[in-house]
């Protein structure tokens, strides 16, 4: 084995503030992090924050790459109404806004629900929407001269959410000039059989086939639900159905795209073991220049 080329972290919580944020990766062994730049539950707008500049600073410090941050659970840019369409919009812009004045490279978003319209129509939404809000965010009063980059997240295929396949997220890359994350517990669940002998090598290999090098971020956690039961729930990797010995092929077969854990958190103690396991199982604790 050449050595590991995938940069492995976790999602951290902001709560403690911005400066307990870079502390906990630091503690974790965290080579890349995702936090929320604003209530994910609640459709009010990020706030500039104060201690913005010492998360920068960390970071960069640090050399956390790329930084993630993760877009509000009530976006729908695919919704039925239009009303919740524009309020998506303007929504993902001010989070795309944010997430720049805080060094974010990745602002990973949920690809959203038809909502009955069929997926032809959520598809033209989405990535009309897609299009919408980051003009938006470019043109934001007070936006920073970055704004960081939309990726769109693979459902689980519950009701009539979109993007459940590689085949889909392949189209809105495509057809929306944007990256994607996928998440692994939703593609198992999806009916992306990882736990198969061999089947993490061969997700892999279908992604790349499929989506090429759209892939900007995976996003690594075991599922609490069965193989097509298109029910999200994440455990903690090597603690649900996926076999762990999926995840080796799986991460050779994904070389340099970095890996953020979504996974329940644990004691301090637990959340490292965590991560020093994904870097072992991603080829050794020590990083290969990115290339290899
Ligand atoms: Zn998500
Ligand atoms: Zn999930």
């Amino acid at each position: 084995m050449p050595g590991r080329t995938n940069s492995i972290g976790r999602h951290l919580p902001t709560s403690g503030g911005l400066a307990g944020t870079v502390e906990a990766a630091r503690e974790l062994g965290c080579e890349t992090v995702q936090i929320f730049v604003s209530n994910p539950q609640a459709w009010a707008d990020p706030r500039g924050r104060q201690d913005a500049d010492t998360f920068v600073a960390g970071s960069r410090e640090l050399g956390i790459s790329p930084v993630v941050a993760h877009a509000k659970y009530l976006i729908n840019l695919a919704s039925t109404s239009e009303e919740q369409r524009d309020l998506s919009v303007l929504a993902l812009a001010h989070e795309l806004a944010a997430a720049g004045a805080l060094g974010v490279d990745l602002v990973v978003v949920h690809a959203g629900s038809h909502g009955g319209d069929g997926e032809e129509k959520g598809m033209e939404r989405l990535v009309e929407g897609l299009g919408r809000a980051r003009e938006r965010a470019a043109g934001l009063d007070g936006a920073p001269g970055a704004v960081a980059e939309p990726v769109i997240e693979n459902s689980v295929g519950a009701g009539t959410q979109l993007c459940s396949t590689f085949e889909d997220l392949g189209e809105v890359a495509r057809r929306g000039g944007v990256r994607v994350c996928v998440d692994t517990a939703h593609a198992f669940v999806a009916g992306y059989d990882l736990s198969a002998e061999g089947g993490g090598r061969r997700v892999a290999a279908e992604l790349v086939d499929v989506v090429g090098d759209a892939v900007a971020l995976v996003h690594l956690n075991d599922a609490k639900n069965e193989l097509g039961s298109n029910r999200d729930g994440h455990r903690k990797v090597g603690e649900g159905r996926i076999a762990i010995d999926a995840w080796p092929g799986f991460f050779d077969g994904l070389p340099g795209i970095p890996v953020v854990m979504e996974t329940p958190y644990g004691t301090p103690e637990a959340d490292s073991e965590e991560v020093l396991l994904v870097k072992k199982l991603a080829g050794g604790l020590r990083k290969a220049p990115i290339g290899r």
